[in-house]
């Protein structure tokens, strides 16, 4: 079966505890969501029908062991648990992004899955499917996106109940709406076990470039 594909690009990665590596990202088409500050709003509908085996001969001319599936949401497709296995036999290093309210349960254990946790200020907090964190082995990571001090707030109580060996945990500024000192300062304060991210690709490339 196809699936919908939005755009294969190399670039360096600009999140997560991967964050400055190059990697092949595969967007898929269709999010579930519709969060406030969505910056991939082109990936809910635009893409192209590729079949899996497509799929890997354009990651294999890119050249890189890293790659990620990302969306949109890319758990909406049935066929991307598929994709991922067949990725993760070509030998490929595999992270997948997903929005956090779809099971990752799905995806096989080889992947390191990052997983969004959607606070109040993205207006997307109540999609969050929080047996998720139940999920999480020791390489998965968790993002959160963060627009206010509220989220933080959210964020500080949602990781209280996590475990600290089961995952890594992201924190990220919404680009250009809260100042990353601030975010900083609250994190050091709070002496929060997590790493501050700071979407390297935008700041490189700009925050509308796309496929880079
Ligand atoms: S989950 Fe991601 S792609 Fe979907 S609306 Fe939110 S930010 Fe945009």
């Amino acid at each position: 079966m196809a699936i919908k594909v939005n755009e294969i690009f190399h670039s360096i990665q600009g999140e997560s505890s991967w964050s400055g590596q190059p990697c092949v990202f595969i967007r898929l088409t269709g999010c579930n969501l519709r969060c406030a500050y969505c910056d991939t709003s082109y990936a809910y509908e635009q893409g192209a029908l590729m079949e899996i085996p497509e799929i890997l001969e354009r990651v294999g001319e890119l050249r890189c062991s890293l790659v990620e599936v990302t969306g949109g949401e890319p758990l909406l497709q049935a066929d991307t648990p598929r994709l991922i296995v067949r990725l993760l036999n070509a030998g490929h290093t595999v992270l997948l992004e997903t929005n956090g309210s779809l099971d990752i349960g799905v995806v096989d254990r080889r992947c390191v899955r990052i997983v969004d946790i959607k606070c109040p200020s993205s207006g997307m907090s109540g999609q969050n499917d929080l047996r998720n964190l139940e999920k999480l082995g020791a390489h998965d990571e968790l993002k959160f996106v963060i627009g206010t001090r509220e989220d933080y707030e959210f964020a500080r109580r949602i990781i209280s109940s996590v475990p600290a060996a089961r995952g890594r945990i992201n924190f990220s500024p919404v680009f250009g709406a809260v100042d990353p000192r601030l975010l900083a300062g609250w994190i050091l304060e709070d002496r929060l076990p997590v790493r501050l991210n700071l979407q390297l690709h935008k700041i490189i490339w700009g925050p509308e470039a796309t496929g880079v």
